[in-house]
Protein backbone atom coordinates (compact mmCIF):
# COMPACT_ATOMS: atom_id res chain seq x y z
CA UNK A 1 0.00 0.00 0.00
CA UNK A 2 1.27 3.28 -0.90
CA UNK A 3 1.50 6.34 1.11
CA UNK A 4 -0.78 7.86 -1.30
CA UNK A 5 -3.52 5.16 -0.80
CA UNK A 6 -3.39 5.27 3.21
CA UNK A 7 -3.93 8.50 3.57
CA UNK A 8 -6.43 9.17 0.72
CA UNK A 9 -10.02 10.59 2.18
CA UNK A 10 -13.22 8.77 1.87
CA UNK A 11 -16.50 10.38 1.66
CA UNK A 12 -20.06 8.91 2.38
CA UNK A 13 -21.78 8.39 -0.84
CA UNK A 14 -25.02 9.71 0.65
CA UNK A 15 -23.69 12.43 2.56
CA UNK A 16 -20.70 14.19 0.34
CA UNK A 17 -19.20 16.00 3.04
CA UNK A 18 -19.19 13.66 5.53
CA UNK A 19 -15.41 11.51 5.94
CA UNK A 20 -15.30 7.87 6.45
CA UNK A 21 -13.81 5.10 6.36
CA UNK A 22 -16.29 2.40 6.52
CA UNK A 23 -17.52 0.26 3.33
CA UNK A 24 -21.05 -1.40 2.48
CA UNK A 25 -19.84 -5.13 3.08
CA UNK A 26 -21.66 -5.64 -0.39
CA UNK A 27 -21.47 -3.04 -2.43
CA UNK A 28 -18.36 -1.71 -1.84
CA UNK A 29 -19.46 2.51 -1.24
CA UNK A 30 -18.14 4.27 1.27
CA UNK A 31 -20.50 4.85 3.92
CA UNK A 32 -20.93 6.89 7.41
CA UNK A 33 -21.87 5.72 10.47
CA UNK A 34 -24.70 7.28 10.50
CA UNK A 35 -25.96 5.42 7.24
CA UNK A 36 -24.12 2.05 7.89
CA UNK A 37 -26.93 -0.73 8.19
CA UNK A 38 -25.50 -3.33 11.41
CA UNK A 39 -26.47 -7.00 9.92
CA UNK A 40 -25.15 -10.31 10.92
CA UNK A 41 -22.65 -10.23 8.18
CA UNK A 42 -21.38 -6.29 8.33
CA UNK A 43 -22.37 -3.41 7.89
CA UNK A 44 -24.29 -2.49 4.73
CA UNK A 45 -25.94 0.15 2.68
CA UNK A 46 -29.45 1.46 3.04
CA UNK A 47 -29.52 0.86 -0.17
CA UNK A 48 -28.37 -3.03 0.05
CA UNK A 49 -30.77 -2.96 3.16
CA UNK A 50 -33.18 -2.32 1.15
CA UNK A 51 -32.71 -4.93 -1.72
CA UNK A 52 -32.21 -7.58 1.02
CA UNK A 53 -35.56 -6.77 2.68
CA UNK A 54 -36.71 -6.81 -0.50
CA UNK A 55 -35.96 -10.04 -0.70
CA UNK A 56 -36.69 -11.49 2.27
CA UNK A 57 -40.41 -10.32 1.78
CA UNK A 58 -42.17 -12.61 -0.18
CA UNK A 59 -45.53 -11.64 0.22
CA UNK A 60 -48.08 -9.59 -1.94
CA UNK A 61 -50.55 -6.53 -1.13
CA UNK A 62 -53.24 -9.43 -1.61
CA UNK A 63 -52.19 -11.24 1.89
CA UNK A 64 -53.73 -8.21 3.76
CA UNK A 65 -57.24 -8.57 3.24
CA UNK A 66 -56.72 -12.39 3.46
CA UNK A 67 -55.01 -11.99 6.61
CA UNK A 68 -57.87 -9.75 7.41
CA UNK A 69 -60.41 -12.64 6.43
CA UNK A 70 -58.59 -15.45 8.44
CA UNK A 71 -57.98 -13.58 11.93
CA UNK A 72 -61.03 -11.49 11.96
CA UNK A 73 -64.06 -14.11 12.22
CA UNK A 74 -61.27 -16.15 14.28
CA UNK A 75 -60.93 -13.43 16.81
CA UNK A 76 -64.43 -12.42 16.87
CA UNK A 77 -65.37 -15.84 17.83
CA UNK A 78 -62.25 -15.74 20.34
CA UNK A 79 -63.02 -12.64 21.91
CA UNK A 80 -66.98 -13.87 22.76
CA UNK A 81 -65.31 -17.24 24.10
CA UNK A 82 -62.77 -15.13 26.51
CA UNK A 83 -65.86 -12.65 27.54
CA UNK A 84 -68.96 -14.93 27.93
CA UNK A 85 -67.43 -18.37 28.43
CA UNK A 86 -63.97 -17.92 30.16
CA UNK A 87 -65.24 -14.53 31.37
CA UNK A 88 -67.91 -16.41 33.53
CA UNK A 89 -66.35 -19.07 35.38
CA UNK A 90 -65.12 -16.64 38.28
CA UNK A 91 -62.04 -15.02 39.52
CA UNK A 92 -60.22 -18.14 38.25
CA UNK A 93 -61.07 -17.21 34.89
CA UNK A 94 -57.72 -14.81 34.94
CA UNK A 95 -55.55 -17.51 35.42
CA UNK A 96 -57.16 -19.49 32.50
CA UNK A 97 -57.04 -16.13 30.53
CA UNK A 98 -53.30 -15.87 30.98
CA UNK A 99 -52.96 -19.18 29.92
CA UNK A 100 -55.17 -19.61 27.05
CA UNK A 101 -54.49 -16.31 25.57
CA UNK A 102 -51.06 -17.05 23.76
CA UNK A 103 -52.48 -20.37 22.55
CA UNK A 104 -55.25 -18.99 21.17
CA UNK A 105 -53.41 -15.89 19.26
CA UNK A 106 -50.56 -18.59 18.42
CA UNK A 107 -53.34 -20.47 16.70
CA UNK A 108 -55.03 -17.65 14.73
CA UNK A 109 -51.12 -16.40 13.70
CA UNK A 110 -50.30 -19.39 12.21
CA UNK A 111 -54.04 -20.17 10.62
CA UNK A 112 -52.71 -16.69 8.85
CA UNK A 113 -49.65 -18.11 8.08
CA UNK A 114 -51.03 -20.93 6.59
CA UNK A 115 -53.88 -18.96 4.92
CA UNK A 116 -50.91 -16.77 2.84
CA UNK A 117 -48.67 -19.70 2.51
CA UNK A 118 -46.04 -18.97 4.89
CA UNK A 119 -45.37 -15.75 2.53
CA UNK A 120 -43.39 -13.00 4.29
CA UNK A 121 -44.92 -9.55 4.40
CA UNK A 122 -43.49 -6.25 6.23
CA UNK A 123 -47.28 -5.39 8.26
CA UNK A 124 -48.99 -8.72 8.67
CA UNK A 125 -48.23 -8.92 12.21
CA UNK A 126 -49.72 -5.69 12.55
CA UNK A 127 -52.41 -6.57 10.12
CA UNK A 128 -53.22 -9.79 12.37
CA UNK A 129 -52.75 -7.70 15.37
CA UNK A 130 -55.16 -5.26 14.75
CA UNK A 131 -57.71 -7.93 13.59
CA UNK A 132 -57.48 -9.18 17.00
CA UNK A 133 -58.56 -6.00 17.97
CA UNK A 134 -61.06 -5.26 15.94
CA UNK A 135 -62.44 -9.06 16.72
CA UNK A 136 -62.13 -8.01 20.62
CA UNK A 137 -63.14 -4.70 20.90
CA UNK A 138 -66.83 -5.57 20.38
CA UNK A 139 -67.20 -7.13 23.72
CA UNK A 140 -65.32 -4.74 25.33
CA UNK A 141 -67.51 -2.20 23.85
CA UNK A 142 -70.37 -4.55 25.23
CA UNK A 143 -69.17 -4.95 28.75
CA UNK A 144 -68.53 -1.35 28.84
CA UNK A 145 -72.10 -0.46 27.84
CA UNK A 146 -73.39 -3.21 30.12
CA UNK A 147 -71.55 -1.04 32.87
CA UNK A 148 -69.17 -4.82 33.85
CA UNK A 149 -65.96 -3.44 34.70
CA UNK A 150 -65.15 -6.80 35.82
CA UNK A 151 -66.52 -8.10 32.46
CA UNK A 152 -63.49 -6.38 30.63
CA UNK A 153 -61.10 -7.83 32.34
CA UNK A 154 -61.04 -11.04 30.66
CA UNK A 155 -61.18 -9.94 27.06
CA UNK A 156 -58.29 -7.35 28.01
CA UNK A 157 -55.96 -9.99 28.74
CA UNK A 158 -56.61 -11.79 25.71
CA UNK A 159 -56.59 -8.56 24.37
CA UNK A 160 -53.17 -7.50 25.36
CA UNK A 161 -51.29 -10.78 25.41
CA UNK A 162 -52.69 -11.61 21.69
CA UNK A 163 -51.51 -8.92 20.37
CA UNK A 164 -48.42 -9.60 21.82
CA UNK A 165 -48.36 -13.14 20.61
CA UNK A 166 -48.63 -12.39 17.18
CA UNK A 167 -46.97 -10.00 16.77
CA UNK A 168 -43.83 -11.66 17.78
CA UNK A 169 -45.46 -15.21 16.20
CA UNK A 170 -45.31 -13.25 12.36
CA UNK A 171 -42.01 -11.21 12.62
ZN1 LIG B 1 -24.31 -1.44 -0.49
ZN1 LIG C 1 -23.87 8.97 5.27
Amino acid sequence: MTNDQMTEVHYCYRHPTVETNLRCKKCGKYICSKCARRTPTGYICPDCLREQENRFYTGSLGDYPLAVLVALPLSLIAGGLFTFLIGSIGWFSWLIAFFLSPIVAGFIAEAVRWAVRRRRSRYLAHVVAGSLVGGVAPFLVLMLLAGSFYGLIVPGIFLVMGTGTIMARLR
